[in-house]
């Protein structure tokens, strides 16, 4: 069909040609080259919408022609796939450092081939869009984009500095650039305290600092808000004085709050790596010490492209993950303390990854959060939580409640109590045996709708649970204001020394105190029997810790607990 998009499959084995062309001949018109020279001939003259790469090939490899389309403007914006064999993680890797969109292995298993495909697609159909609508944004300002600059700072805008920084780095190849990354700890804080003209102020003295510190040695761009770039000689700037400099230069201005400029270095190594590349690397660089007292600037390094290497994977898998149902939950069951029965159960969710083997939440959740996957894959974990509670009460008659947890998107989300009924209706359960954990952190964005939320979803029968209490924000006035059924409290805060000290009178005052306000304590990470002995004594019964039982999977927990459900002599 003329309409259809081009698929071009470049590869010397002419099987390996045909196979793929099989999976694809539906929905695609396909080209096919044996080597990269030939390939790249081929997209000079017709219109490619995606390229099956192979990376080992005579006359002209995978590498190289990536480098070439990747290098030329024409040709940059084609998702790139390549084709490895199976023990070539490093090639993988490299390749998408290369900017490949995405890897498939050999030998071909066809649904995850398709599966990689569509979505290469479908984010390659975001980027258009988000291109066009750029595009339409430009237009409208148009007098800027002439000028290159940015009205508030006279500084270069972000495609400007872009463009300037890589042609600087690519002329003067012999000088050692780097890029330093800066932004304002909690501008958002700052505009919210002062009226807008304190936060412009504030960027424009920061602007003229960076502007006459780098002189013409150097460009400077504000990127967006409260970020700037510099590109600069390695030699040029020494980063303790900078910061110095910049600190007494905004102390000049007599602003009651103190501000607090973050900075992370990317050294450049390679003049060719693209130039957001390289403002990603600083930065990550920047994500590092972002936050820290004592270190107000990081440089980038080897094990930040690993992490990030690492996430680009898991981000890549997880829509397949979520459909080919690698991910599971593990109930950690919560016990009652004087009659050792399981009362309760938190599901943990975990991922099954077929290359990394189990992977544990802390590696993906904040991931999941920052792109929103998370709100599938919670919703994911809620239900299989019901089916768990679904089957307890088929093979044993009755069910303990079990809590899931609510990341803050989710909570947000003003289909989420609809959805909850949805699932609870699906399954024939009460909503009592469903509770809802959401983290104290949440508090923080919007008080007042969580709030109502809340109150809406406890008058639907659900039990909310303040995870993590005593972790962050935690404010009396929070408990005040939230009117959470549970809080739990991680007994991990607490160190061993502290526990007899302090910190044990306050765990204990919190404990009476949520009494009082006829709220539950949950106290989880308990691990020892002295733990125990001391929760005993402040009268907490419900407890939820490697002391009684690790996460486990569900055939396990069903186990645990239909033995456990008869009372338990002490
Ligand atoms: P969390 O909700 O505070 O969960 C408790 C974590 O403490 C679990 O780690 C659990 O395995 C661990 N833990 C339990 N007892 C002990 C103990 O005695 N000692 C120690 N050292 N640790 C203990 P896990 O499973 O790795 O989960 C980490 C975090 O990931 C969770 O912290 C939660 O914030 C998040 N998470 C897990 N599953 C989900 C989910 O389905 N959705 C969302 N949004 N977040 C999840
Ligand atoms: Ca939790
Ligand atoms: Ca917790």
């Amino acid at each position: 069909m003329a309409d259809q998009p081009v698929m071009l499959i470049v590869d010397d084995i002419e099987m390996n040609r045909v196979v793929l062309s099989q999976f694809f001949q539906d929905d695609y018109h396909i080209e096919m080259a044996e080597n990269g020279r030939e390939a790249w001939e081929m997209i000079l003259h017709t219109p490619v919408q995606i390229v099956l790469l192979d990376l080992v090939m005579p006359v002209m490899d995978g590498y190289a022609l990536l480098t070439q389309l990747k290098q030329d403007e024409r040709t940059a914006g084609i998702p790139v796939i390549v084709m490895t064999g199976n023990s070539e993680r490093d090639s993988e890797a490299q390749a998408m450092e290369m900017g490949a969109a995405d890897f498939i292995t050999k030998p071909y298993n066809p649904t995850v081939v398709r599966y990689r495909v569509r979505n290469v697609m479908a984010r390659q159909e975001n980027e258009w869009r988000k291109l066009e609508q750029a595009a339409q944004g430009r237009q409208l300002q148009q007098v800027n984009r002439d000028v290159e600059l940015d009205q508030l700072t006279g500084l270069y805008n972000r495609e400007a500095f872009y463009r300037r920084a890589s042609r600087l780095m690519q002329e003067r190849a012999d000088t050692s650039y780097m890029i330093i990354y800066l932004d304002v700890s909690c501008f958002k804080v700052i505009n919210d305290l002062f009226r807008m003209e304190t936060g412009n102020l504030i960027l424009q003295t920061a602007a003229y600092y960076f502007k006459a510190s780098v002189g013409d040695k150097g460009v400077v761009g504000r990127l967006e808000a409260d970020h700037f770039a510099l590109c600069v000689p390695q030699d040029a700037v020494q980063m303790e004085s900078f910061m110095a400099g910049l600190d007494s230069t905004l102390s000049s201005l007599g602003i009651s709050h103190h501000i607090v400029f973050y900075a992370g270095i990317y050294p450049v190594e390679d003049v060719f790596l693209p130039i957001d590349q390289m403002c990603d690397r600083a930065r990550m660089a920047l994500d590092r010490v972002r936050g820290s007292y004592i270190e107000r600037y990081g440089y980038y390094d080897k094990s930040m492209r690993e992490q990030m290497l690492e996430e680009q994977m898991l981000v890549r898998d997880m829509e397949f993950g979520l459909q080919d149902r690698q991910f599971c939950i593990f109930p950690q069951p919560v016990y009652d303390l004087k009659t050792n029965e399981i009362v309760g159960a938190e599901a943990l969710v975990r991922w099954q990854h077929p290359a990394s083997g189990l992977v544990s939440p802390g590696k993906f959740i904040p991931l999941f959060e920052r792109n929103g996957f998370i709100v599938r894959l919670d919703r994911f974990v809620w239900e299989e939580a019901c089916r768990l509670l679904q089957e307890m009460k088929d093979s044993l008659g009755h069910a303990v409640p079990i809590s899931v947890n609510v990341s803050r998107l989710n909570f947000y989300n003003e289909g989420l109590e609809a959805y909850l009924m949805g699932l609870l209706d699906h399954y024939q359960l009460e909503p009592q045996l469903l509770k809802l954990e959401i983290t104290e952190s949440a508090y923080t964005d919007n008080p007042r709708q969580l709030q109502h939320t809340i109150e809406s979803l406890q008058a639907r029968g659900f039990r909310i649970l303040m995870d993590d209490f005593g972790r962050g924000y935690s404010s009396l006035n929070m408990l005040k204001n939230l009117p959470v059924d549970s809080l739990k409290i991680d007994m991990g805060f607490v160190s061993d020394i502290e526990k007899r000290g302090r910190a044990s009178i306050i765990m204990e005052s919190v404990v009476r105190l949520a009494q009082r306000l006829g709220m539950d304590t949950v106290v989880e990470g308990v691990e020892t029997q002295a733990e125990i002995d001391f929760l005993e004594e402040i009268g907490c019964r419900h407890i939820q810790g490697y002391y009684y039982a690790k996460p486990m999977d569900t055939d396990a927990f069903l186990q645990l607990y239909s033995g456990s459900a008869r009372p338990v002599q002490r």
